[in-house]
Order: C-alpha cells, then sequence, then structure tokens
C-alpha cells in the first residue's frame, strides 16, 4: 500500500490513540500528509512525539479543535489546506461508547454522545466538504458493528452508529456531484481503550461469536481506510464497509 495516497492531505479525528492513531500511521506509510486531532492541546502534542518518533520525517501536524463547534473546526481545517495545499481526506473517528442500561440513562449522557458520534461528524464533514468542493475528496466515517444489530445496553451508542450510517449514504448521494466520496468502517470487536473500559461479562461472550476466532486489531481497521480513502475505491461511495471478523450478534 506504499505511496497509494502519496500527494494526498488527510485530517484524522481522535487521532491520537486507538484506531485513530493506526489510521494516521498508515496514512503517512501510505504517503499522506497527515492533520491528527486530539481532543486536548496536551494529548495531541503528545501523539504528535510519538508519531515523530516513529517518522522523523512525515509531513505530520496535530490539531485540537472543539469538534462540536463549527467555528473552530473550521479554522482548523483550514489551517491545515494552508500549510499542506489542500485538504483531500477526512476520517471521522473520534467517538465514545456507552454501556449505560437504558433506566439509568440521563439527559447528558445522551447529549454527550450525539454530540460526539453524531454532531462532530456532520460539522467536520461540512468543514472538510467546503474545502473539497470542486477539486475532490474523500470522507470516511467510523461506524460500527452495533449499526447493524443494536446491542444489550447503551442504546445510546448503536443510536449514534446508526446514525452515522444515514449520514454516509445521505452525503454520499449529496455530495457526488461534487467528486466528494463518502464511505464508512463498521468495526466489530476492536483491541482498544474503548474496549478495555466495556465489563467483561459484555466482551468474552462477543469473541466466541467472531467466526475469525480473534478480537480485531486496530492496524484491520486502518487498512480499510486507507483502501476507502484510495483511488482504489474510486468507484465506492454511500458503503459501509464491515471489518469485523465475520461476527454476526
Ligand atoms: P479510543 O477510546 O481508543 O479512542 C477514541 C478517540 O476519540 C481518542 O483519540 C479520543 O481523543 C477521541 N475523542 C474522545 N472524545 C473526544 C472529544 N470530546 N473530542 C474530540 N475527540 C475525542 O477508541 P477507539 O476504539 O479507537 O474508537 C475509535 C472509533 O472507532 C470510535 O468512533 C468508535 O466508536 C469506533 N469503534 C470502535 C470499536 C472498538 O471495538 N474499539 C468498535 C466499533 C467502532
Amino acid at each position: 500500500m506504499e505511496n497509494i495516497l502519496k500527494g494526498k492531505v488527510a485530517v484524522v479525528t481522535g487521532g491520537t490513540r486507538g484506531i485513530g492513531y493506526a489510521i494516521v500511521q498508515k496514512f503517512l506509510k501510505a504517503g499522506a500528509s497527515v492533520a491528527l486531532c486530539g481532543s486536548k492541546e496536551s494529548t495531541a502534542r503528545g501523539a504528535l512525539e510519538r508519531i515523530k518518533n516513529e517518522f522523523p520525517e512525515a509531513p505530520v501536524k496535530a490539531i485540537w479543535p472543539v469538534l462540536t463547534d463549527s467555528k473552530s473546526v473550521e479554522k482548523a481545517f483550514s489551517e491545515v489546506a494552508e500549510e499542506f495545499g489542500s485538504l483531500d481526506i477526512l476520517a471521522n473517528n473520534a467517538g465514545i461508547s456507552q454501556s449505560t442500561p437504558f433506566y439509568e440513562y440521563t439527559e447528558q449522557e445522551i447529549d454527550k454522545i450525539l454530540n460526539l458520534n453524531i454532531k462532530a461528524v456532520m460539522i467536520c464533514s461540512q468543514a472538510a466538504a467546503k474545502l473539497m468542493k470542486g477539486k475532490g475528496g474523500v470522507i470516511v466515517n467510523t461506524s460500527s458493528v452495533v449499526s447493524l444489530y443494536g446491542q444489550p445496553s447503551g442504546c445510546g451508542y448503536p443510536a449514534s452508529k446508526y446514525a452515522v450510517n444515514g449520514i454516509t449514504k445521505s452525503l454520499a448521494r449529496e455530495l457526488a456531484k461534487d467528486r466528494i466520496r463518502v464511505n464508512a468502517v463498521a468495526p466489530g470487536i476492536i483491541r482498544t481503550d474503548m474496549v478495555a473500559n466495556l465489563p467483561e461479562s459484555m466482551i468474552q461472550p462477543l469473541i466466541k461469536t467472531i467466526p475469525i476466532g480473534r478480537m480485531g486489531e486496530a492496524e484491520d481497521i486502518a487498512n480499510a481506510f486507507v483502501f476507502l480513502a484510495s483511488d482504489f475505491a474510486s468507484y465506492i461511495t454511500g458503503a459501509v464497509l464491515s471489518v469485523d471478523g465475520g461476527v454476526m450478534i
């Protein structure tokens, strides 16, 4: 996959750890210039330092806009486009999960997950599309296997990922005329902090149902992002690509 993103400029939200960090690594290996987004300056700078140790010469920078604030996102993305020459790829990866039982849900928890997992995806996509319009570009969203089957507790999370699929398919239709492709990757159970925070009683039974017989790695998901962001996927838009070891839960 070396050089298949050569000359492209990408923004990766939630690029400081887990799946997002793996996407940053793979995009750089594929020849892209990358802006990794963190929720805070300290974590964004920390991730930048790690990535610079791995790829000393890499064209990479750190940004930390508030993803739910369109002005903050537009300013940060414009600065990326100015510094690197364009914005060609947006990986909407930042997200949180929840396992709250339904009777215990608070309004604050509902707002929190809908704000980051849905509102931020729309705001970041809009800011990126404004910069891509005319020249073309690619948006890749992070959905989830829960957008197919729901989950037994914490319904805010699958609700948000069903919405991500809806945004993906709708923007694919609306933005095709501007030569912007919009797809999503739907990861299964992937070994990151997000899964480490879930109860073992939820995870262990799930792993037993994976036909490929193991939990996914962040790298498995990042490979799908590289493919969908590349010209190898030039006739693919509106797709939600499952990368889940074949799980049907
Ligand atoms: P993670 O918790 O390791 O990383 C989440 C990332 O989102 C971090 O970089 C974090 O900084 C960022 N983030 C969190 N809150 C933020 C905020 N308020 N503003 C800006 N950024 C914020 O999780 P992960 O497993 O790497 O998840 C990445 C994406 O993959 C998420 O969208 C998640 O829903 C999705 N996903 C993960 C799994 C899994 O099994 N790990 C499965 C399906 C989908």
